[in-house]
């Protein structure tokens, strides 16, 4: 039976792979005029990125948790899941692990 991972090698690969798509994105997003930018802004604002259902949003503790009712995802904007990670309940070893692997 192969031996399961260490979580340090999860992480370590998962950065990795984190590392290669937010390049391919920058570069992307490079390619993209501004006008074009504006546009898929306003085309997808506060909509699903799964579902394309629009999101509501719920603050908690000052997080702004937006939810799409359609297919039961969360989207957190930027900063905070950082939010989160201080509070008491969040101080777990899987938030701070996933927060290294996008740092
Ligand atoms: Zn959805």
């Amino acid at each position: 039976m192969p031996l399961k991972p260490s979580e340090k090698e999860e992480e370590y690969f998962a950065r990795l792979e984190a590392q290669k798509k937010k390049k391919l994105a920058e570069e992307r997003e490079k390619s993209l005029k501004q006008k074009e930018r504006d546009e898929l802004k306003q085309l997808h604002w506060m909509h699903c990125p799964k579902c394309g259902s629009e999101l509501q949003t719920i603050t908690y503790q000052e997080v702004e948790i937006d939810r799409c009712f359609s297919c039961n995802g969360l989207w957190l904007d930027e900063g905070e899941l950082e939010k989160i990670s201080k509070t008491d309940a969040g101080k777990s070893s899987m938030i701070s692990a996933v927060l290294r692997i996008f740092k």
